[in-house]
């Protein structure tokens, strides 16, 4: 290829090749086929493959997968174990009690348990077979916008063959323009295109801000006698201990074949205190007595982090503009509630494939044509659901145990709860500063972890978790973590908060180097540990990180999470 930009014509573009995307994709091609009608349709995907950047717990209700290939499990979808057993557990520092029953909506019995990257690569063969194209390796890096500048007509993908100063390298390819009638944007949570959609069409207005969760998870493989030996399809959800109740979160552990489990701990980002560290918290949660007695003598095989789109209800964007809907966590479809939110992506793709066949019908891509995938969410299910869980993020995010008093009232008030809609705030306005500003004390004196200890087989640290997650990128590329103002590292973040992107990202991207003399601290990037969570674009107190799509294809090798 020359360095000429080539342009790309299809009927419809999916950016973001998760759940949602091929959801609709699958459900658009059936409709076509029902009216003989001829359809161009593309999927774009930043990984390398479908499936390498999906990462969820995950256990799937199959209402909206039903509605799409009712057949599934005869046509090969890959399920691991069905859900038999719920248990629900506090755990105090050294202790674990029962929860005597499990609120309705953590009931997940006869509910499937898959690993998403797997998942989402079957259902990706699925649509290729109904002829979608599906383009893994590349980037949408900027939206394209029509003569009146407010038409969304396609995306640029990402340059490739750029090198770390910006010149181009002998193997330059400039991206390419994907112009199409309608975009759907599935790039997941904190879509970086979605952010500039934003920017330019103010899609958030109005709404209650945007809050989320990190979650890092691995699967591990455990010894032949284990916790789950009789594979009984059980699954465990825990509260309290090593995050008490003062931070958002939680964790799962969820039996799969082949004596492995999927375990994870997710933590609201609205936490206050800079120098926890989500990470360092899994590692005391499977340190924890009733946990390592789970895990006892397994081994990791596959980690990875990710951040899930927390806020519900209340944070949806606007779902339709001139020629662009959003699906899936970028129009955030996750009940938060039920820890869910395959169905609730695929359900949004489901409906704005039914408002894209009505758009082609008409021939007419406007925001009032599109504004159909509204007016069918209002109309089903997946609205219900969510519209329920409202306020519940909102809840737990209240300190203490006044959580469980809204929560309770909620319960029983099918979600309105005492004030409706309960207020919530931005994650990275949440954290205190540190009362000593003495940065000649070092970092772990601060910290809240003392020495914790690592085995490079059941409790990894950070680099050998990145090592497990196969991730890769292009070293020799310009960095795509933008830091606006690297002075506010060295100085007022370090001196009010000591540097939290140190702590909050899961793969060691950011380092502080302090000169010996001056003190002086200055921020290090190792930019090919990222794991593409987006916590750092999210958490950063002065939002002075901003995360941007690396060169197509780098990042996680998921295959087994
Ligand atoms: Fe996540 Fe940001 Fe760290 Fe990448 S650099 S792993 S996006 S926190």
């Amino acid at each position: 290829m020359g360095n000429e930009r080539e342009k790309i014509e299809f009927d419809i573009l999916f950016v973001g090749g998760g759940p949602a995307n091929l959801a609709a994709s699958i459900h658009l091609m059936n409709l076509a086929r029902k009216k003989d009608m001829e359809l161009e349709v593309a999927i774009i995907e930043k990984g390398a493959t479908i499936g390498s950047h999906s990462l969820s717990g995950a256990i799937l209700d199959p209402i909206a997968l039903r509605e799409i290939i009712p057949n599934y499990l005869e046509s090969g979808c890959p399920v691991e174990m069905d859900v038999q057993e719920d248990e629900f557990y506090f755990l105090t520092k050294n202790k674990s009690f029962k929860v005597p029953f499990t609120p309705k909506y953590m009931h997940n019995k006869g509910y499937h348990i898959i690993s998403l990257s797997k998942f989402t690569a079957w259902l990706a063969s699925i649509a290729e077979e109904l002829g979608v194209n599906i383009f893994p390796g590349f980037a949408g890096t900027e939206v394209l916008y029509g003569e009146d500048d407010k038409t969304i007509v396609g995306v640029r993908t990402g340059d490739k063959g750029i090198d770390k100063d910006n010149n181009r390298k002998t193997n330059y390819e400039p991206g390419i323009d994907i112009i199409a009638k309608v975009t759907v944007f599935g790039e997941g949570p904190r879509g970086s295109l979605l952010k500039k959609i934003d920017k330019k069409l103010n899609i958030f207005h109005g709404r209650m801000p945007q809050v989320f969760e990190t979650a890092v998870k691995e699967v591990i493989e455990l010894p032949e006698s284990n916790y789950f030996s009789d594979s009984s399809g059980k699954i465990v959800h825990t509260f309290g201990y090593p995050l008490g109740l003062n931070t958002k979160g939680g964790s799962f552990i969820y039996q799969m074949k082949e004596r492995r489990i999927s375990i994870g701990l997710i933590v609201g980002l609205d936490y206050s205190d800079p120098m926890l560290e989500p990470y360092k918290e899994f590692i005391l949660f499977k340190r924890h007595p009733f946990i390592s007695g789970i895990i006892n003598g397994g081994r990791v095989l596959q980690q990875g982090a990710k951040t899930l789109c927390a806020g519900g209800y209340y944070t949806m964007p606007e779902l339709a503009v001139d020629g662009a809907l959003f699906v899936g966590d970028s129009a955030s479809m996750l009940n938060i509630q039920r820890l869910k939110g395959i169905h609730t992506a695929m359900k949004s793709g489901i409906l704005a494939a039914e408002a894209i066949m009505e758009a082609l019908i008409k021939d007419n891509f406007t925001r009032e044509t599109l504004g159909l995938y509204k007016q069918l969410f209002e109309e089903s299910w997946v609205r219900k659901e969510l519209y329920a869980a409202r306020n519940f993020t909102q809840a737990l995010s209240k300190r203490g145990i006044s959580k469980f008093f809204h929560l309770g009232v909620q319960y029983f008030t099918n979600g309105r709860g005492i004030i409706d809609p309960l207020p919530i705030k931005e994650d990275n306005k949440m954290l205190k500063e540190i009362v000593s500003n003495d940065l000649s004390i070092p970092d772990e004196q601060v910290s809240r972890y003392g020495k914790l200890e690592y085995d490079d087989k059941l409790y990894l640290d950070k680099l050998t978790g990145v090592y497990l997650s196969q991730t890769q990128h292009e070293e020799d590329q310009p960095c795509h973590l933008i830091v606006h103002d690297p002075e506010l590292c060295s100085n007022e973040c370090s001196e009010k908060y000591r540097n939290p992107c140190t702590r909050f990202c899961p793969a060691s991207v950011y380092e502080i180097e302090v000169d010996e003399e001056t003190k002086k601290r200055r921020l290090i990037l190792n930019p090919s540990n990222c794991l593409h969570c987006k916590t750092c674009d999210i958490k950063d107190p002065y939002g002075n990180i901003t995360w941007t799509c690396p060169e197509g294809g780098g990042g996680p090798g998921y295959t087994l999470v």
